[in-house]
């Protein structure tokens, strides 16, 4: 089936733009071509557009995920000359210019004449797929509730626990990756042991809980100035958080994980949650533009793009956020914005006649994280804050950015809620979540028989033998 990608009685199809994607580059390319005399398809798996950097909020109970994720449709509703479609994109043909899609129930085609790719990125277990199952990572909405439900049950567990060995299992949280991410977890799982959950159970004390920060690299948010990574760690550690740095994850279980310390021995880590937020490997549509078009990737599967974010020998085909390689820019929400924007600038400008803007010039408004509450750390230009001062920073910028009135309201509530109280909102896990963890537990118990999953045999059982 080919979807015509004109608007509905319109006798001439004009120029017609395909998106890919509802993240940041996808959304706010469609929205620079409001007035451009084009008709925009955007293409995406979800019906929302997501704001990353706020999911560990959703996954600490703080945000619900309708607050970051609003639909794509509703934001886009006023724009005339755009068609928003739910769809898996699954090939490019460069040739006859057309992206299939896998729809709810169909599979169809739809014909451009320009294309802006913005698949984004997944996690990446660095070939260990396998680890998935156990550490989820923090990509979408699903793994953010998913983690919620695990975070939530494991205070649950730990309140039914018939050992002692059990209960400090299911209070072990480990978090993989001590990037922005990885930092912000470990603070808000700190917080919700020490503040949020304290005074709620009757068999356990959830301030024991022990947070482990872990990573391979030297230091906490590698990519920021080192006084800021050694004050972020200097706070974590501060708010109780175990960090560990020159530590390899060698193995994730159902029982916990295996590392490798600065000293080179193995050793095993009992966790009932262990979240992962260490790499990024690109969406593979990336991989496949690529591969058609002759164009190279580099190792996280990223499309080496023209200095116009255009794919070499495609002038028409665009690749934006962070599913592009260009200049070794960062996969962040501004990188992704600008880049949208300018694909989409430089299609606009081609249908009018005019001069296209030229290269991509990143404009670097700077990087931050939070902590804890009101303490954060900012990196814009040459200014570096900490503490507060960061923290106040960080809160008007994500609101800023937050999509809707509506939403930037109730962040703001939920935050009073949480921050300045020690509430959290949002903490509902559903049975379904539940029930599928404890069914797959089950399979695995029985696929291996009284050992874990992988064939591990747990750390005590391991010594006693
Ligand atoms: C947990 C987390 C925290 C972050 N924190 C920050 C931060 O604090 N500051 C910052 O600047 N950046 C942060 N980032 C990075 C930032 O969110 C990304 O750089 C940005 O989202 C990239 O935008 P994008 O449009 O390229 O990709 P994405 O936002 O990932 O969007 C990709 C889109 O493509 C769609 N898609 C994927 N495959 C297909 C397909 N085959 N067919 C159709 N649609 C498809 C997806 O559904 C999605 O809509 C964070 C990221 C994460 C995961």
């Amino acid at each position: 089936m080919t979807v015509p990608t004109s608007t509905a009685g319109r006798p001439a199809p004009r120029h017609r733009v395909v998106v890919v994607g509802s993240g940041f580059g996808g959304l706010f390319a469609a929205k620079r071509l409001a007035k451009a005399d084009v008709d925009v398809t955007l293409v995406s798996r979800t019906v929302h557009h997501l704001f990353q950097p706020l999911l560990y909020q959703v996954a600490t109970g703080i945000l619900s995920e309708g607050e970051i994720a609003p639909a794509t449709r509703e934001i886009l509703r006023r724009q005339a000359n755009v068609r928003v479609l739910l769809g898996d994109v699954l090939d490019v043909d460069l040739e006859t210019r057309t992206v299939t899609f896998a729809g709810e129930s169909t599979t169809a085609s739809l014909p451009y004449d320009s294309l802006v790719v913005a698949a984004g990125a997944g996690q990446s277990y660095f070939g260990n797929d396998r680890f998935a199952e156990h550490a989820p990572g923090m990509k979408t909405v699903d793994d953010a509730l998913e983690l919620r439900g695990r975070i939530f049950t494991a205070f649950e567990r730990a309140e039914l626990a018939a050992t002692t060995e059990e209960r400090d299992r299911a209070l072990t949280f480990v978090v993989v990756g001590a990037g922005p991410t990885g930092v912000e977890m470990a603070g808000q799982i700190a917080e919700l042991a020490h503040r949020t959950l304290r005074g709620e159970f009757r068999s356990i004390a959830t301030s024991t809980a022990r947070i482990v920060l872990l990573d391979a690299a030297p230091r906490v948010l590698p990519s920021f100035h080192e006084r800021l990574s050694r004050d972020t760690a200097d706070r974590l550690r501060r708010l109780g958080v175990d960090v560990r740095l020159r530590t390899k994850v060698t193995d994730v279980d159902a029982a916990g994980l295996t590392v490798l310390n600065p000293q080179g021995e193995e050793r095993r880590i009992a966790a009932e949650t262990v979240v992962w937020a260490a790499g990024v490997e690109a969406n593979p549509l990336g991989r496949l533009v690529a591969q058609k078009a002759g164009a190279a990737t580099d190792r996280a599967g990223r499309v080496l793009v023209e200095p116009d974010t255009s794919v070499p020998g495609h002038p028409e085909v665009f690749v934006v956020g962070d599913l592009m390689a260009l200049d070794g820019l960062p996969g962040v929400a501004q990188v992704a914005i600008q880049s949208g924007r300018h694909a989409a600038a430089t299609i606009a400008a081609r249908v009018a006649g005019r001069p296209a803007p030229g290269p991509f010039r990143y404009f670097d408004k700077g990087s931050m994280a939070t902590i804890s509450r009101f303490a954060a750390v900012a990196e814009i230009g040459r200014i570096r804050l900490t503490g507060f001062v960061a923290w106040v920073a960080w809160l008007f910028v994500h609101l800023l950015y937050l999509i809707g009135f509506k939403n930037r309201v109730t962040t703001l509530l939920h935050w009073a809620i949480s921050f300045v109280g020690r509430g959290r909102t949002q903490r509902a896990v559903t049975r379904q979540q539940i029930v599928a963890r404890t069914v797959l537990e089950r399979v695995e118990r029985d696929r291996v028989g009284g050992t874990t999953v992988d064939g591990h045999v747990p750390e005590a059982e391991r010594q006693s033998a």
